[in-house]
């Protein structure tokens, strides 16, 4: 008796289409500039995969540009997208917009590695690169950035009033779980191809890479790209020495 056949549900296909799209690109890659294309590439299928959800899902969101309530905080990267950031930067910035860019993600990392800063969820910060209300670096943001989505927009507004109060994110799971199905496999090509996966600090690393030549240099020959007072579990180490851990 042969077995009915199963669908394959969408995210593992998206998983998928994002894991060999990128490997086939990094495993073909001869030079930086071939591997930073591939990374493109994989902002590009995040994007294509927003626009390829149902309207009727996209129909729920409620992010705005110029709305910029998830642009603060922590956020957690792999080192790929720092660098694709900051290649962004050193493409497109003047250079006294690259200096007050180092001054805030400098702020930003000073800020965060005080007491407490985030452990406590008032850690509200806003990104480096937050301009006017909007990303300066839009086409190349991070994933996350690509893949947070509320249905909520005056939830968002609750939280940065109050960061000490726990708020319901009102994710959307559809859409949630396709883009998260694509950062995914975007990492976990990275990853295969050997590259640096460890979670670090966006504002931290930014920071680091904008002053430390040698991270892209680490990264490209394949070892971790910033040092660990960058690394995400640093702070979460620090938090739960702090008696601060499971708090919102
Ligand atoms: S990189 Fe851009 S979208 Fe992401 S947090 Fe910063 S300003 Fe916002």
């Amino acid at each position: 008796m042969t077995a009915p056949p199963r669908s394959i549900p969408p995210q593992t296909a998206l998983f998928d289409r994002a894991v060999k799209g990128m490997r086939a690109r990094l495993d073909e890659a001869e030079d930086e500039r071939a591997v930073y294309a591939a990374l493109r590439w994989g902002a590009a299928e995040l994007d294509r995969t927003y626009a390829e959800t149902p309207a009727k899902v996209r129909a729920v969101v409620a992010c705005r540009a110029g709305c910029d309530f998830c642009c603060r905080g922590p956020i957690g990267v792999q080192a790929h997208e720092v660098l694709l950031a900051v290649d962004h930067i050193r493409t497109h910035f003047p250079p006294e917009e690259i200096v007050a860019v180092i001054e805030r993600a400098s702020a930003h990392r000073r800020l965060l590695a005080g007491p407490g800063a985030e452990g406590d969820g008032r850690f509200v910060q806003p990104c480096a690169l937050l301009r006017d209300g909007r990303c300066s670096i839009y086409e190349s943001r991070p994933e996350i950035c690509r893949s947070h989505h509320t249905s909520d927009a005056g939830l968002c507004a609750a939280r940065a009033a109050d960061p000490s109060v726990a708020v319901d994110p009102a994710y959307i799971p559809a859409l949630r779980a396709r883009m998260f199905a694509v950062m995914l496999g975007i990492d976990a090509a990275m990853e295969e191809a050997g590259f640096d996966d460890q979670a670090y600090d966006f504002g931290s690393a930014l920071h680091e890479a904008l002053t430390n030549s040698l991270c892209a240099h680490r990264w490209a020959k394949q070892q971790a790209a910033f040092p660990d007072s960058c690394r995400e579990d640093h702070f979460d180490e620090r938090a739960a020495g702090e008696g601060l851990a499971g708090k919102p």
